[in-house]
């Protein structure tokens, strides 16, 4: 059941007088409450959790004073799943279990709202973005998500040393391009089989584990078939996040995105875009990569202007996830283009460049990066209909 919405004035600390003053007369309780509920759970209580969330990301949640401004704005959080607060609570209570057995960090689409009204600056929405980094890197089962999130150097050095592979790699077969397409094109095929079952499975066993079996979550087996609908609707089309204010055009953005790369993921893995003789396949490759690096240029100018409150916080997690997404659109685009004007066997750089993103992509942020967000929020919206009485 949704919450009766607050009205907010943009820019007027004096809100919605009801809300604050419910807020204020529950502050107290609200804290004390969490405690005897994590003492009655025997949740485990780590005093280092805040120093350990900074590592990734959020650093200013301690200024909150628990005023619950954030929860009344947020166009997503409900009478049934409330949020941000309660997870600044957590944070600051050090509630590691329960927040390792919430899927609210999942329910939000940071589109700001929150921080932009928060009277502490405590940026309540970087807070939920820093736990889903976090969730992310708890899922991982090889801890490599958390290394990378919390390393600069360790990412950098992941990504030159599959540079140098795959230099080492043209090297050995003596620049053949005919050969190094060849390898590249399975490579993309074997990559995707070999994530999903060595990677994907068994943290989306372990996402399950934390969130529905170790909390005690009761669920028929009719209702996990019953509900894979929310999973798919979620995937493909996000639809929650429409229920954002002021969010449509990039809720479109979003969802061109994912339709343009996945079609461009299915046109190189699947009908062999690089060596089709069919021009349908090649004009539908040219036009799903264009539009996956039209929209990523967006992205990236986004971040670099920080002119929305999701971009001012900007990591480097975020930044490849952009920048890679965007060279991936625009080199598969070139290297068919170079194809068609029959000058790719003298620009086999090109290739080469296409071939190391494609690697790097494959192997780093598709597992372990900023990707995984897109498989583990559906994964949560459909555990969460699972969890509905
Ligand atoms: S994060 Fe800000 S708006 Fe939310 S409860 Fe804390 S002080 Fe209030
Ligand atoms: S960023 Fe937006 S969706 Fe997320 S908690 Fe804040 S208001 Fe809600």
């Amino acid at each position: 059941m949704r919450k009766k919405r607050t009205i907010i004035i943009k820019g007027n600390r004096v809100k919605n007088q009801e809300s604050r003053t419910k807020s204020q007369d529950i502050r107290c309780l609200d804290s004390w409450l969490l405690i005897l509920k994590s003492k009655e759970k025997m949740s485990r209580v780590n005093p280092k959790f805040a120093t350990e969330l900074s590592k990734y990301g959020s650093s200013d949640f301690n200024a909150c004073f628990n005023c619950g401004n954030c929860t009344a704005t947020c166009s997503l959080s409900t009478t049934d799943s409330s949020f941000p607060r309660e997870m600044i609570r957590y944070t600051t209570l050090g509630l590691e279990d329960d927040i390792k057995a919430s899927l609210k960090p999942w329910e939000c689409y940071y589109c700001g709202e929150c921080s932009a009204e928060c009277p502490r600056q405590a940026e309540p929405g970087e807070l939920m973005m820093s736990l889903r980094r976090w969730l992310t890197a708890k899922y991982d089962w090889t801890g490599l998500s958390g290394l990378m999130y919390k390393s600069l150097p360790l990412s950098i050095a992941a990504f030159m040393l599959t540079f140098v592979g795959v230099l080492a790699f043209a090297f050995s077969v003596d620049f053949n391009l005919e050969h190094m397409m060849h390898v590249g094109h399975l490579f993309e095929a074997i990559a995707i089989a070999s994530i999903m079952v060595v990677i994907f499975v068994p943290n989306i066993i372990r996402m399950w584990y934390f969130t529905i079996v170790q909390p005690g979550t009761k669920v028929p087996f009719k209702k996990y078939v019953s509900s894979m609908g929310e999973f798919f609707v979620t995937m493909f089309v996000q639809k929650r996040a429409l229920d954002c204010d002021d969010n449509r055009f990039r809720w479109f953005e979003h969802f061109i995105l994912v339709i343009g790369y996945l079609s461009l993921l299915f046109t190189t893995v699947f009908m062999d875009w690089f060596s089709t003789q069919y021009l349908a396949v090649n004009i539908f490759g040219y036009v799903m990569s264009a539009i996956v690096f039209i929209v990523t240029v967006d992205f990236v100018n986004s971040r670099i202007k920080k002119k929305k409150v999701m971009n001012q916080k900007s990591q480097p997690s975020d930044w490849f996830f952009v920048i890679w997404l965007f060279l991936m659109g625009l080199t598969a685009f070139m290297t068919r283009l170079f194809i068609d004007l029959n000058i790719l066997e003298m620009n086999k750089w090109l290739y080469i460049l296409h071939f190391t993103i494609l690697v790097q992509w494959a192997l780093i942020i598709v597992p372990f990066g900023k990707w995984t967000h897109f498989l583990y929020r559906s994964f949560a919206m459909y555990f969460a209909k699972l969890k509905e009485k």
